[in-house]
């Protein structure tokens, strides 16, 4: 590959920590990683694509971040460790800075977590970024869309909505001062919900990370389950700036069907509630109780002023592309 690649790959070599199960990284053909016994392997890849996905002038520490980060919130919904990540990377030229700017955000993360950066490519095209993330899950102990029983109660993390509503006040289409530095940090840097993934190992039947949107999402849960499940709306987490928003507007659809909040849906056996709760109490993460799993199929809502909704996510279709 041309030289001026040649210079971007010292951004690569140690851009993170080194693991002890990594009997060689970046450098080879290949890389060789060992596998703990007992374990599986859960993999999985996200690309993002420069117009699609992001804006071009967006910040590249925050992409870096945020590249990184929707990869480790799918491995947090299946209840697997973090312990290994590949990049594939096209770009339209070799731009120091902005690969610098952007390994600053992965890299970060990626120490956070004690993942590894072990290989990838790069390539000459348009903007484009492919992560890949390599964990860790008990062998026959990940969590599936699939493990979901009726009478489960549907608990989600965190709160729902801020990334929406950051996408509406990015367009110009909702304007609130105050809160907006925050939303915006929500949209560009989500928190992959790492440690309570691996803790519902021992308590979910079922789980999911929320990218697409709620309504969406657990309608996944539903179907790959066999299942409906009821949502309790007005007993949805909400900052005060999406409540804010569902009280002047009355639209739902940005908590109930905006995408990108990476907070995870997941179930619990109903006589496992307290104990679940009291495991998870201490976490830096809230989890709250939002609705219960039942027969039939789809997603149902409950209106906080006794309304039910048949098909939230279609019935608050606003983000649905
Ligand atoms: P090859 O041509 O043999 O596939 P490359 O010249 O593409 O190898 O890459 C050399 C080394 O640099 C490999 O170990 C590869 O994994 C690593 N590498 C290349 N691009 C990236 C990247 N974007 N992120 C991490 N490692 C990379
Ligand atoms: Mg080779």
């Amino acid at each position: 590959m041309s030289g001026e690649f040649d210079l971007i790959r010292r951004y690569f070599r140690d851009a993170t920590g080194r693991r002890d199960d990594v009997m060689l990284g970046i450098g080879d053909d290949c890389a060789l990683l060992q596998m703990p016994p007992g374990q599986e392997l859960a993999v999985s890849m996200d690309t993002l694509v420069c117009g699609r996905h992001f804006v071009e002038n967006v910040d590249p520490e925050s992409l870096g971040h945020k590249a990184l980060a929707v990869n480790l919130s799918d491995l947090a919904a299946m209840g697997a460790e973090p312990a290994w990540v590949t990049v594939g990377l096209a770009l339209p030229q070799a731009d120091e800075r902005w690969l610098a700017g952007f390994m600053r955000g992965f890299s970060a993360l990626a120490g956070r977590y004690g993942v590894q950066l072990v290989g990838g490519d790069t390539t000459r095209g348009p903007l484009t970024l492919t992560v890949q993330v390599h964990g860790f899950v008990p062998a026959g102990k990940a969590l599936r869309r699939s493990g979901a029983k009726s009478g489960d109660l549907v608990y989600l993390s965190g709160t729902v909505g801020d990334a929406g509503l950051a996408l509406l006040a990015q367009q110009g289409l909702y304007v609130r001062q105050g809160a907006l530095a925050q939303l915006m940090q929500r949209l560009d840097r989500p928190t992959p919900r790492v440690e309570l993934g691996t803790a519902l190992r021992a308590h979910a039947n079922a789980a999911i990370d929320l990218s697409d949107g709620l309504g969406g999402d657990l309608n996944h849960i539903c179907e790959a389950s066999g299942l409906g499940a009821l949502l309790y709306l007005d007993r949805l987490p909400l900052t005060d700036a999406v409540r804010d928003y569902v009280e002047e507007t009355g639209d739902w659809s940005v908590p109930v069907s905006s995408g990108d909040d990476y907070e995870l849906a997941f179930t619990i056996p109903a006589e496992r509630q307290g104990e679940f709760e009291a495991a998870v109490a201490h976490f830096d993460v809230p989890v709250t109780q939002i609705g219960i799993m039942q027969r039939g199929r789809g997603v149902r809502g409950i209106h906080p002023d006794g309304q039910t909704i048949d098909e939230v996510a279609v019935g608050y279709d606003h983000f649905q592309a």
